[in-house]
């Protein structure tokens, strides 16, 4: 009993839209582990590629800020030495070995010259008689001259003093005697120094280095887009420096003005000085191994679940077509071709459970067994499809005059019906078969040459209480002995088991 009802679950399931919602949700599921799991790389990957900028950056921005402040000592102290009074009195060649000489060891110092309150050099490292030059229209020395700038350092520039070696000035105020503008000490920094920094960071394809001063003037970027640093241009425009300047050391994603990619930057300030450093790593750069993953995962996926998808699809058409054919023929093993009525394997079946109800239950059970009249003549006389016309007739016949709910009907075979009929007793039971035989006795069928034919039925009764201990068949076989007694009566009547030969029911 479980099994069958597993069975039955199991086929509404396959037939309702319930395996196609649990497959859905399985390859829902399975999208979504993937999709999570793919989320989860790329966030790592983004993690380990922040990390690694960041790495960089602050190396690079600790260098950076350890030169520039050699340099800032270095024109802070000959700016110092220059205010003493004896150093006038020191000879011209003994100043410049004094003052200059070991300033100029920092690596990357193109020169260290003083400018008098004119803009003339006034003391060179580069010679011990000053190169001739003035420097007036240079921004730092105007800085200077206009207010105290502090230690300035200047927008990129060609030196006129070493063949345009790209440079930046950084510059302190010196003071004159009266406390007014005296000049200014310079340390040329060579943009080369840079240059040699950021070209031996390599973060991958499309990444740069660039050191932007606060007026979003490019310091120098690597790799560049002009062969020559960008240096010079300006991105103070730009979307990128805009957020830069609001909080220079917070990470973004952003678009290059310069170049047009999409890059992720972290930045930092250099020390005190208005420089901001910013390493960018391409957003295709970060995610290229990620973005190849993906596309496997992701076809992976798809054709996994379109497997899935299609397996289901051909299986439950395969199962529906076999639950079809089982029905079918299950219908079949029950069923009487011609009449399309149940048969006797059926009528064995419903008399079996309705003997052993009345049995239980201890109501009548009644057995009527009808059997056409004169059939052979019938066949012999119109032919056997007129025959089987009459029996398809009878077959409806049967079945529209039982109405309650157990009522059963079945052809036996040939040209026999059964009616088993549930809580009736004799009376009810010899009524039903009247009206059977009447129905009968009142249709016409058609045969092929076009004549109108009718037959009668003799119909045999059995009615009774029934003991559990009695045969299956024993009101069949009563009412096929009624039967026989109806025939020998005259055919076209009812008989019930109980009745003599010579009383026939009704005519
Ligand atoms: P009775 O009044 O005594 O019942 O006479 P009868 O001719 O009806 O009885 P009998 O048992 O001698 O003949 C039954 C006939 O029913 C034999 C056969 O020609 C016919 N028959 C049985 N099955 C079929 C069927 O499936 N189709 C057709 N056309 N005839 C059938
Ligand atoms: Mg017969
Ligand atoms: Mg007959």
């Amino acid at each position: 009993m479980a099994q069958v009802q597993m069975d039955s679950v199991l086929k509404r399931s396959v037939r309702g839209p319930l395996l196609q919602l649990v497959t859905a949700a399985i390859v829902l599921i399975i999208v979504l582990v993937q999709a999570g799991m793919l989320a989860k790389l790329r966030e790592d990957r983004r993690i380990e590629a922040q990390r690694s900028a960041e790495n960089v950056l602050r190396t690079l921005a600790l260098t950076i800020d350890r030169n520039l402040r050699l340099i800032e000592f270095s024109i802070a102290s000959v700016r110092d030495a220059l205010a003493l009074p004896e150093i006038e009195a020191v000879p011209p060649a003994a100043r410049h070995a004094l003052l200059l000489s070991r300033a100029t060891a920092p690596q990357y110092l193109g020169s260290l010259l003083v400018l008098d309150a004119a803009g003339d050099i006034v003391l060179d490292s580069g010679s011990v008689t000053p190169r001739r030059a003035n420097f007036a229209d240079r921004d730092y020395f105007r800085a200077h001259r206009d207010a105290d700038a502090g230690t300035f350092l200047s927008h990129p520039y060609a030196s006129r003093l070493r063949q345009n070696d790209p440079s930046i000035g950084m510059t302190v105020r010196v003071s004159a005697a009266d406390g007014g503008f005296g000049g200014v000490v310079l340390g040329a920094i060579r943009l080369a120094f840079f240059k040699a920094l950021f070209e031996k960071i390599d973060l991958g394809p499309d990444s740069i280095v660039s050191l932007v001063n606060a007026d979003g003037v490019m310091v120098y970027r690597h790799p560049s887009t002009d062969g020559a640093g960008n240096t010079g241009q300006s991105v103070a425009h730009s979307p990128v420096f805009q957020r830069l300047l609001a909080d220079p050391t917070a990470p973004i994603t952003g678009t290059s003005q310069i170049d047009g990619v999409s890059r992720f930057y972290v930045s930092e300030k250099i020390g005190d000085f208005p420089l901001i450093l910013s390493v960018g790593i391409s957003a295709s750069g970060i995610y290229s191994e990620w973005n190849a993953r993906a596309l496997i995962v992701g076809l992976l996926t798809l054709v996994v679940c379109s497997l899935l998808v299609g397996i289901v699809l051909v299986l439950r058409r395969a199962l529906i077509h076999s639950y079809d054919m089982e029905e079918q023929l299950e219908h079949m093993a029950v069923t009487d071709a011609l009449t399309q009525i149940p048969n006797r394997r059926a009528l064995e079946m419903a008399l079996d459970t309705e003997m052993r109800r009345a049995a239980r239950e201890k109501t009548e059970l009644s057995v009527l067994v009808i059997d056409l009249d004169f059939f052979k003549q019938i066949n012999d006389t119109y032919g056997h499809s007129a025959g089987d016309a009459m029996l398809r007739s009878v077959g409806r016949q049967v079945t529209r005059a039982i109405r309650r709910p157990g009522d059963f009907a079945a052809r036996l075979g040939g040209e026999e019906f059964v009616v088993i009929l549930p809580s009736t007793g004799p009376a009810g039971a010899t009524f039903m078969a009247e009206r059977i035989r009447k129905a009968i006795a009142a249709t016409h069928v058609a045969t092929e040459d076009g004549r109108r034919v009718n037959a009668t039925a003799s119909i045999g009764v059995a009615s009774g209480r029934i003991e559990t201990s009695d045969p299956v068949d024993r009101l069949l076989h009563e009412a096929d002995g009624a039967l026989y007694k109806a025939k020998g009566g005259g055919r076209n009547r009812v008989v019930g088991s109980h009745q003599d030969d010579g009383f026939a029911a009704a005519q």
